[in-house]
């Protein structure tokens, strides 16, 4: 996929990436009438004339939608703004009805804000530029037998907009930023975030400069990224295809191109609008929006402790590093599973290590759920912790305790996963091996020191990897002394 004057490459240009995200609010019902916002419900039967987009039919804004924006806004640092302005931005598509979308131009809800990420223990801010209210155009479904049909329940689903600075440097960092956004509106509650069921949808802005040059270059826009590691994939691509372009003399396009996953590459799909090719104009359907103090004041009381907030209390109350508080943070279930493991079993670093290396990593194999309970989980922290097992063969009993549903207790004890910590039982492993490695023995004899590694090596293979590591360094160290 990379291209071969990559590496090279990589030391003359940086990428400079913004993201937009958009983000559907879990709303009853929809931004301008009453029709429900429910997902995957049978195709038009969510709509009426308003959102259908009739002649004469008149919208009236969701009080919920301002709300759920100003949260999203308070929970990302940003001002929210006296008065919101709605703008009907005007373009044709055929799942938008009005020809125009109902959004917000000059006088979003919310401006300037900024999400913290962590990348390897350095901190950084990436700057939000705006967030503003918008409605959502319906769905084109493409029918092999009945052609393109259009279904409209999506269309008038609230979302909004949010759109970061350019000051994003590379895929990881895109990667972070977006699951720190997500994480903080799941734990808001405003959106349920399912990136498959687009209710979290983002596009990639990139472009590409000499490292050192401070003016922005031409900028590509990518749409259709659904899954965070398409959105990883398609920016390291676009970031090679940018270098290969400027390297042959050519010049970037400004342009919108669609990621295809299964071809791992992206198409163009049209030369990018600018603002003034919308016709942006006031809508004078609706009124302004003004927000009070008051109202900004009472919502901020409401909202839960949130990641970063989380984040520090780890990380002062339980020493744990910032990269891994962070993890654990910024998922609101793995954040109440670690505090209730926490709870059973006092021991926070071995439990964020367990949970960081093993669970994670099951949790997002599986449908993104914690298959294990909390009380199971400390069960499981306590035979590591007194010794019964260790980590290497925690990593087989959490993987049985995620498919069967039973206690750690009852894994170790039914597949006999005990460490051998006898000494007398050790012995009886580690003489054959000495024996039949009597060159190594001499090795380790003669002075070299890390010869003794390949011998408990050997015991832990014969052992299947029960021995207890220490002790058998210990006795194999002891018994070759006495020979
Ligand atoms: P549009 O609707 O035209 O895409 P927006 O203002 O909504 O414009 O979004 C622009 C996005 O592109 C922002 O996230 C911004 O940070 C980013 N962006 C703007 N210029 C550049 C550039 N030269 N390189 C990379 N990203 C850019
Ligand atoms: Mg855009
Ligand atoms: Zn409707």
């Amino acid at each position: 996929m990379l291209w071969k004057g990559d590496l090279k490459m990589h030391k003359t240009y940086e990428m400079v990436i913004g993201l937009e995200v958009h983000v559907e609010l879990k709303t009853e019902s929809k931004i301008f009438c009453g029709c429900s916002t429910r997902f995957g419900q049978e195709p038009n039967t969510q709509v009426c004339p308003v959102c259908l987009g009739l002649p004469g039919s008149l919208p009236v804004l969701n009080e919920k939608v301002v709300e759920f924006a100003v949260i999203a806004g308070l929970t990302t640092n940003c001002e929210i703004t006296e008065v919101g302005k709605q703008d009907r931005k005007n373009y044709f598509y055929p799942d938008l009805a009005k020809a125009y979308q109902i959004s917000q131009y000059d006088q979003p809800l919310c401006k300037r804000g900024f999400v913290e990420v962590e990348d390897k223990d350095v901190s950084k801010k990436i700057g939000i530029t705006r967030i503003h209210i918008e409605e959502d155009a319906g769905k084109l479904v493409h029918n092999k037998e009945l052609g393109t049909l259009i279904d409209y329940n999506r269309a008038g689903v609230p979302l909004v907009e949010i759109v970061s600075e350019p000051d994003i440097r590379s895929a990881n960092e895109a990667k972070l930023y977006l699951q720190k956004l997500r994480g903080i509106l799941l734990y808001t509650g405003i959106s349920d975030c399912k990136m498959n069921e687009g209710s979290f949808r983002c596009d990639v802005n990139l472009s590409i400069r000499k490292k050192g040059d401070s003016t922005l270059g031409t900028r590509t826009e990518m749409k259709n990224l659904n899954s965070f590691s398409s959105i990883q994939r398609a920016i390291e691509h676009e970031f090679t295809r940018q270098i290969k372009i400027l390297e042959t003399g050519g010049t970037v396009v400004q342009e919108t191109r669609r990621w295809e996953q299964d071809k791992n590459k992206s198409v163009s799909m049209r030369t990018k609008e600018d603002a003034h090719d919308y016709r942006y104009f006031p809508d004078p359907d609706l009124l302004p929006i003004i927000i009070e103090n008051t109202y900004i004041k009472a919502l901020e009381a409401g909202l839960p402790e949130l990641p970063d907030a989380k984040k520090h209390k780890y990380m002062s109350s339980y020493d744990l590093s910032v990269f891994d508080a962070e993890q654990i943070a910024l998922d609101l279930e793995v954040a109440e599973f670690f505090e209730k493991t926490l709870a059973c079993y006092d021991q926070p670093k071995l439990i964020a290590n367990v949970l960081i290396s093993e669970v994670l990593k099951l949790k997002g194999k599986t449908e993104d759920i914690i298959k294990i309970s909390p009380v199971d989980f400390a069960g499981l922290i306590q035979l590591i912790d007194t010794g019964v097992i260790n980590t290497s063969i925690s990593k087989k009993v959490i993987d049985m305790m995620w498919l069967e549903g039973l206690s750690a207790e009852a894994i170790v004890k039914r597949e006999s996963l005990q460490l051998i910590t006898d000494e007398a039982e050790l012995i009886t492993y580690i003489k054959p091996v000495l024996e039949k490695y009597d060159k190594i023995v001499k090795d380790y004899l003669g002075g070299k020191d890390k010869a003794i590694q390949s011998l408990v090596g050997q015991v832990m293979r014969v052992t299947h990897g029960k021995a207890d590591p220490e002790k058998t360094l210990k006795l194999i160290d002891a018994l070759i002394k006495e020979i």
